[in-house]
């Protein structure tokens, strides 16, 4: 059996492909841990160790078509499945650790397939993952999301600096070369960042130009430190 015993602040880093989330994320892991609090981290999609995880893989590398063959609706799904199978691991470390810190969660779903619909279809596809992961498969609710946000022209600059990824073998995946469908993800994450009060937008580039990692990191990690435990409020 499993449950939620959540003891841990929350935190979710989002934004589009190359934003930066896996090196923020990293950095804000080691800082809450420097603050002598304990914090672990969790990604998503976890592509190697989840059955799901590795439909994702399949998704992401064109096996089930390009990325208009399949309905957003059905994409949703995988997604949402690989979180349904890390719940206890998930459960684990929220009921063991001050801080869990996660790079990606069900925000991205609700862009990333949000995106692919428009008019009302946008916000009932919005809804419905809404439903599946927070409502049906009772996955918890962040405390803050912090979404970086950039042109996305600089972030697909920033996915051809990676390391080659362990689902692909291409530089960048079916999204990540997508352009105008990473504008439309890019919009519907300010979308949601708007109407919610629990979102916080970090800006990342600076007249043009992209700010310091160093910089960057700074502001995350006051936005994070409001929640800690121990924090002056
Ligand atoms: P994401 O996880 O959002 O896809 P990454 O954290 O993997 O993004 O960052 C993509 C690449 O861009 C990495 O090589 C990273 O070192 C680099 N990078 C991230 N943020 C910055 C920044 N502010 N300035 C310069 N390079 C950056
Ligand atoms: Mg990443």
């Amino acid at each position: 059996m499993w449950g939620w015993l959540v003891v841990a602040v929350l935190i979710d880093i989002e934004g589009v492909d190359g934003a930066g989330k896996g090196t923020q994320s990293r950095r804000l892991v080691e800082r809450i841990r420097a603050s002598g609090r304990s914090c672990a981290l969790v990604g998503f999609p976890r592509y190697d160790a989840t059955w799901f995880g590795r439909a994702v893989g399949r998704f992401l590398n064109g096996a089930f078509g390009q990325l208009d063959d399949v309905h957003p609706f059905l994409v949703s799904l995988l997604f949402a499945g690989d979180r349904f199978e890390s719940r206890e691991e998930l459960a684990r470390a929220l009921a063991t650790h001050d801080v869990v810190v996660l790079d990606r969660y069900v925000a991205s779903n609700k862009a990333h397939q949000g995106a692919k619909a428009s008019g009302p279809e946008r916000l009932e596809l919005v809804a419905a993952i809404d439903h599946l992961e927070h409502g049906l498969y009772g996955l918890p609710r962040p405390d803050r999301v912090i979404l970086l946000d950039l042109a996305v022209s600089t972030a697909q600059e920033l996915v051809g600096r990676k390391a080659a990824r362990s689902y692909t073998e291409k530089a960048a995946d079916l999204q990540e070369a997508d352009g105008p469908y990473l504008e439309k993800v890019a919009s519907l994450y300010r979308e949601l960042a708007a109407g919610d009060a629990s979102w916080r937008v970090v800006g990342c580039e600076q007249a043009g130009a992209l700010r310091d990692i160093e910089c960057i990191g700074d502001e995350i990690w006051r936005l994070a430190s409001e929640l800690l435990p121990g924090a002056a409020s």
